[in-house]
């Protein structure tokens, strides 16, 4: 079923593309049967989604740590914190709430080569891995 506009009421057009059914209407968009948010909304849950995911791309956090510490640091329960479906003024904070995450865990968020590194010595003893030329 396709969603209902919330500005006209109507049931949305949807069209087939390579990225499954698409819904619009009153310049609003959607995809896969969830509900239609415009443009900037989009927008906001993409820029927050890729705040987000640099927590475990890049620093090491597990990704349900992740989510965990970012439902933690913004107060909301586990379903909220899906930024697919997210309101644009929420999806805005995830950036800011990404560097708070970082600035108070900053030993979770460690290269993960560095953490590997202090998992071996803290097995083997100091100086037991020791970086290439
Ligand atoms: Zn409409």
């Amino acid at each position: 079923m396709p969603p209902v506009c919330p500005k006209c009421g109507k049931q949305a057009q949807t069209s087939s593309t390579r990225y499954g059914p698409r819904h619009s209407c009153c310049g609003l968009h959607s995809w896969d049967g969830k509900p239609l948010v415009d443009q900037a909304t989009h927008d906001a849950r993409q820029a927050a989604h890729a705040a987000f995911d640099q927590l475990w791309k890049v620093h090491g956090f597990g990704r349900k740590h992740a989510y965990r510490l970012l439902a933690e640091q913004l107060q909301l329960t586990k379903e909220e914190t899906h930024m697919a479906l997210m309101p644009m003024e929420l999806a805005k904070l995830v950036p800011a709430a990404v560097d708070r995450i970082l600035e108070k865990h900053p030993t979770e968020g460690k290269d993960p080569i560095v953490r590997a590194i202090e998992h071996i010595e803290k097995q083997f003893g100091p100086g037991a891995f020791r970086r290439g030329p």
